[in-house]
């Protein structure tokens, strides 16, 4: 079976991700720019560390989402970044996460298939935390390096309970 693919919205990096760091993963560049706060930043960067890409979607997909969110009326309410999100599912064939309702009704348009970060009945919620080597503490927001001992954190994801 293929690994599954997915192109991330902003929550994902914010509340969670039904799916695992180990499928492959995709974002576009502006979602990072919505991120303001600085863990959801360090987030993000740590998804990179474990193979998130960034890319920003062929002109001719996001021609083809500007073109069609107009018929549909959605092209008001979405982003430059919603629409490149889309864009990049299309051209990836890939499952969206997203929580956005427009972004949901225009992937339908396309046959793209998405899951909400709150969806219910996910089996498998993604939450990381680093273990001190040194101290062995737990933490549950990247940091580069312990900050009670300062020695190198190794990363494991930790499975919430069914
Ligand atoms: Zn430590």
């Amino acid at each position: 079976m293929a690994i599954p693919i997915y192109v991330l919205d902003t929550p994902a990096f914010i509340v969670g991700i039904p799916c695992s760091l180990t499928d492959k993963l995709y974002t576009v560049p502006g979602v990072f720019l919505e991120l303001s706060r600085k863990a959801d930043k360090e987030r993000f960067e740590y998804f990179q560390n474990a193979g998130l890409k960034v890319q920003s979607p062929a002109s001719k997909y996001l021609e083809e989402i500007e073109l069609k969110a107009k018929t549909t009326g959605d092209s008001e309410r979405l982003s430059e970044v919603d629409k490149s999100l889309i864009a990049l599912a299309l051209e990836l064939n890939a499952v969206l996460i997203t929580d956005d309702y427009s972004i949901q009704n225009l992937a339908e348009e396309f046959g793209i298939s998405y899951r909400t970060v709150s969806e219910k009945g996910i089996t498998e919620i993604i939450h990381w935390e680093l273990k001190c080597k040194g101290c062995a503490r737990i933490w549950n927001e990247p940091h580069q390096t312990c900050p009670v001992c300062g020695s190198a954190l190794k990363s494991s994801r930790k499975k919430s309970d069914k």
